[in-house]
């Protein structure tokens, strides 16, 4: 299943929607879950659909993003990777200065960050390299750079595609105020961005995106590289399998030539099975420290901000019980869904990421069987309790399919430590209360 992560910049932040969205999982701004409409309703689909996962989006630095538009047939600039200074100056001097060193993080606005530099001989290059590699942007630290061309640029433009889940049809924004963030286009300049919906069965024609770019007021000048480029990163966002591409800033040169110099691009981690070479972008995920631990277990985890721990059988479920701790008035720790099974290794797993969290004063233990029955899943905690050993009070919650066979079996082993209710919401309030004492 899941899931999701809030983005620091690009069109899924704040300023155009209050969604960030990704598989079939949705976050809302205030950290609650919802559910897409495809799978709503059943009540736990891992059961009926053990296969069926929903993985992580996977984000690309901004070299990978350019060498997958490459291979789309946009036009980059040539630049080389270097984790070092004395790469980022090999590098320059193979390439010919002037060049820019660009800091890759999972993160925009990097040039406001001085993560973004101009170099016009080597000794700078030197420089920059030294103070770019390490720098902290946005909480995230550079460990590589990008060494391209400098280019000389006229004008700045913008151009993505994402999904409008509520129009179902996937929406392209282009503006010819490009160069900073699209938010602060949207906010104080809603009317310099261009959007056009596309239906993934029609496609996206040259009239259309003529159009578009008319539409955005594109100078002459930029009319035909613009189209060349936009009609390949339609064909880059589909056939690659895209959340969503954005290319900041798009340029025009005095020469006339129309080039991307920045990109952003989030994979469908979803479609990874039809992309096998996307396997290679799992080791420059951004994961903080409790997801890393979990993705190395396996479990479809996603690290939240509050001190009552989740466990729960099935994305909808460990939604729902994200929202049920926030409805009684707690604050979530995590989502965590182990899926299908509940056996005592993915259980004992569970437990041992959310007690290494230090925010966790309290874990609700939310089971509902479905095919995986009341008795397995009694077994699979009690197992799991003997392995790990638990910072917090748990409170389990197990209803479904011979629920009262498991809870008997609970029945001998019910502490202070380790509580049971019968209900959902019983079970939240008790986890919240002990996470609030
Ligand atoms: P970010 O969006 O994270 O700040 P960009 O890659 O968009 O990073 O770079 C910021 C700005 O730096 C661009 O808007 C552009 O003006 C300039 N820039 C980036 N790459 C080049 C390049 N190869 N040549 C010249 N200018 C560049
Ligand atoms: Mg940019």
């Amino acid at each position: 299943m899941t899931a999701l992560r809030m983005s620091n910049d690009g069109p899924f932040a704040t300023g155009i929607w209050h969604l960030q969205v990704s598989g079939q999982t949705v976050r809302h701004s205030d950290g609650s879950f919802s559910r897409l409409p495809s799978i709503a309703g059943e009540v736990d689909d891992h059961d009926v659909r053990p296969n069926l996962h929903t993985e992580e989006p996977v984000d690309l630095f901004e070299y990978q993003g350019k060498e997958f538009f490459a291979q789309y047939g946009m036009p980059i600039s040539p630049g080389e990777i270097a984790f070092s200074v004395d790469e980022a100056v090999a590098a320059a001097e193979r390439l010919g200065t002037p060049v820019m060193v660009k800091a890759q993080v999972h993160a925009g606005g990097r040039g406001k960050a001085g993560g973004v530099k101009f170099a016009a001989d080597i000794d700078a290059v030197r420089e920059h390299a030294g103070n770019i590699l390490g720098l902290d942007i946005k909480g995230l630290i550079v460990h590589r750079v990008w060494i391209e061309k400098a280019s000389d640029i006229a004008e700045e433009y913008y151009a993505s595609f994402t999904l409008d889940r509520s129009a179902k049809l996937h929406l392209g924004m282009l503006s010819k105020e490009g160069g900073v963030e699209i938010e602060t286009v949207a906010e104080e300049n809603p009317d310099a961005i261009a959007k056009i919906h596309v239906n993934p069965v029609d496609g996206l024609s040259e009239q259309m995106v003529r159009d578009w770019i008319a539409a955005a007021g594109l100078p002459d000048a930029a009319v035909e590289g613009s189209v060349d480029i936009l009609q390949k990163l339609y064909t880059a966002y589909v056939e690659g399998d895209a959340d969503m591409v954005e290319i900041n800033p798009l340029i025009l040169t005095p020469e006339g030539d129309v080039h991307v110099l920045d990109a952003k691009v989030t994979l469908d981690g979803n479609s990874v099975f039809r992309h096998p070479d996307y396997a290679q972008y799992d080791e420059t995920q951004t994961r903080d420290e409790r997801e890393e631990a979990a993705h190395a277990k396996g479990l479809q985890y996603v690290g939240l901000e509050g001190s009552v721990g989740v466990i729960a059988n099935g994305a909808g479920l460990a939604m729902s019980t994200v929202d049920v701790v926030n409805q009684v008035g707690g604050k979530p720790a995590n989502f965590l869904d182990i899926g299908g099974g509940a056996n005592a290794d993915v259980m004992a797993g569970a437990l041992e990421v959310i007690n290494n969290d230090p925010n966790v004063k309290a874990i609700f233990i939310n089971i509902f069987g479905g095919i995986t029955r009341g008795e397995e899943v009694a077994e699979g905690i009690i197992e799991a309790m003997k392995r790990v050993s638990i910072d917090s009070p748990i409170v389990i919650r197990l209803d479904g399919t011979n629920a009262q066979q498991g809870r008997d079996m609970l029945a001998p082993h019910l502490s202070d430590d380790l509580m049971m209710e019968t209900t959902m919401l019983s079970a939240a309030e008790k986890a919240v209360a002990l996470a609030t004492r």
